[in-house]
């Protein structure tokens, strides 16, 4: 991909203190979330309410967004926009947007076009079915090596184990494992070895048919609780179904698309919103200790004690290590719905297609900065999914002072900062807390069963503390809910007391206003 470059002049930077604000707690939050044994908590999209002309647009984009992602490295967020002479469907994200993305979603839009111009009668039956087979042969061509690396993958990491405990006959239904099994054989293998890369087309549409035949429900009964490889055959389901989502959305677009005929009347075409640089995270190694994160994280000075001796005793091995390491390594971009988010928000005139509902497909569901980030914008754009998942990569929109609205938007992403901070700091908080709770639970609950009992006497279990000395039941889910937001002064003023000692470390994190 072709990374842009910014001149100094055009854009600026946060303060790097406080941009380590964010991001020192982060990093940390990062280690113990991935250390955490249970999965993130996926948080839905706000309703569109029903198959309205609202959901039917969300569609729309939320196919174009799945379609356009040709393979790995390639994310993108998808947006309509109103201009007076037509519709632009507008393309953020990471791979060869321009190049490849871009050309392959207006050929799309091309084929849809020239459907919209047939009567409603020749969009029926079996020509409708002619249709659809004709876009997702389209689309099937441009997904080719994605839905390689699907077939790969399952092939050998998932299927070797399920179709071993299917032989084994370890459930009651045999003639179905049987069938099943044949159908894996005949369809997922040429002559004994692995397909080649130009046969997924013909894959993707045996697995589309299995999936309507339910030929492939059967891996269900294998996903009962306490089955050995029950996540195996949760993943092959799954799997065989990616396989074939390629035709799922081909067909969501063109429902969409028939619905929406209306919007087709005007001139539609896609173009792309310039990807970011990629730019260094703002940590400094020389700052990076427990008790300095802990300082800039507090002004309560007992917090400022209690959180490094309970992050001590709970945080995994290395920590301070390895955020120097991701110092060193981690660049940070702008995320595919934040560009378009910020496109968006340098309009003078024009906008979304529809204004009431300022919704963004996206490939994959947002991280949890993003979320947070359209939670927090003011000018309301619909909430999309998010997978909760906390990405290091993550960065503020950039701004430049020569777009429209400059300044105010700065004053903007200034707020958000800060309510960022304030929710990273609390959720941070809180996971140690509960981390450490669980130790100490852990703790006492080994050192009473370990109680010698040779000296002849009974060994009582102690009374159950207090209601006022127990502590709340801890959280272990690494589930991020949205805190009560405490907008506090800045709350290291009296601790980092040289803050020019900042000038001096030059952390370039430029692509920013100066505010
Ligand atoms: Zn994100």
């Amino acid at each position: 991909m072709q990374k842009r470059t910014i001149s100094r002049s055009q854009y600026d930077t946060h303060k790097p203190k406080e941009l380590r604000r964010l991001y020192e707690p982060l990093g940390v939050l990062h280690e113990l979330t991935m250390k955490g044994t249970t999965k993130p908590r996926s948080i839905f999209s706000t309703s569109a309410q029903g198959i309205s002309i609202m959901q039917r647009r969300r569609n729309f984009v939320d196919a174009i967004a799945f379609l356009g992602a040709y393979g790995k490295g390639c994310e993108i967020a998808v947006a309509v926009e109103r201009q007076p002479d037509g519709l632009i469907v507008r393309v953020a994200g990471t791979g060869d947007i321009d190049g490849t993305v871009v050309p392959f979603v207006n050929s799309l839009l091309g084929m849809l076009s020239a459907t919209m111009k047939l009567g409603k009668d020749e969009i029926k039956g079996d020509n409708k079915e002619r249709i659809l087979l004709c876009l997702s042969d389209f689309a099937l061509d441009f997904a080719q090596e994605k839905v390689f690396s699907h077939y790969m993958k399952l092939l050998h990491h998932i299927a070797p184990v399920c179709l071993a405990d299917m032989t084994a006959g370890l459930n009651e239904a045999r003639r179905d494992s049987l069938d099943f099994m044949t159908w894996f054989q005949e369809n997922f293998y040429k002559n004994g070895a692995p397909l080649p890369r130009e046969h997924m087309k013909l894959l993707a549409k045996e697995c589309f048919k299995a999936r309507q035949s339910r030929l492939i429900n059967h891996l269900r009964e294998f996903t009962y609780q306490g089955h050995e490889h029950v996540t195996y055959f949760e993943k092959f389901y799954k799997q065989l179904r990616k396989l074939s989502l390629t035709i799922d959305m081909t067909s969501q677009l063109l429902e969409s698309t028939i619905f929406l005929r209306q919007d087709f009347t005007n001139d539609l075409a896609a173009e792309s919103i310039p990807s970011s640089p990629s730019l260094p995270i703002p940590l400094l190694p020389r700052k990076l200790t427990i008790e300095g994160i802990a300082n800039r994280m507090f002004s309560d000075p007992s917090k400022r004690d209690d959180f490094p001796q309970k992050l001590q005793q709970t945080a995994p091995p290395k920590l301070i290590q390895t955020l120097a390491q991701y110092s060193q390594e981690v660049h940070t971009e702008v995320h595919p719905e934040l560009l378009v988010i910020n496109y968006f928000d340098t309009l003078s005139d024009g906008g979304f297609i529809d204004e009431r509902d300022r919704y963004i497909g996206c490939t994959k569901p947002s991280c949890y900065l993003c979320h947070l980030f359209i939670l927090y914008h003011p000018a309301g754009y619909s909430m999309i999914s998010s997978s909760s998942k906390i990405c290091l990569n993550w960065r503020l929109p950039d701004i430049s002072v020569k777009e429209y609205n400059a300044m105010a938007r700065a004053e903007n992403q200034k707020s958000i900062l800060r309510q960022l901070i304030n929710t990273i700091r609390i959720q941070l908080e809180e996971k140690v807390n509960n981390e450490w709770i669980l130790q100490t639970h852990r703790t006492e609950s080994e050192t009473e069963w370990t109680l010698p009992i040779d000296d002849g006497t009974l060994n009582y279990s102690p009374q159950p503390p207090s209601p006022e000395s127990t502590p709340s039941y801890p959280i272990t889910s690494t589930e991020l809910r949205i805190p009560e937001l405490d907008i506090s002064p800045d709350e290291t003023s009296s601790v980092d007391k040289d803050p020019d000692q900042d000038a001096e470390d030059v952390i370039l994190f430029k692509g920013r206003c100066r505010f």
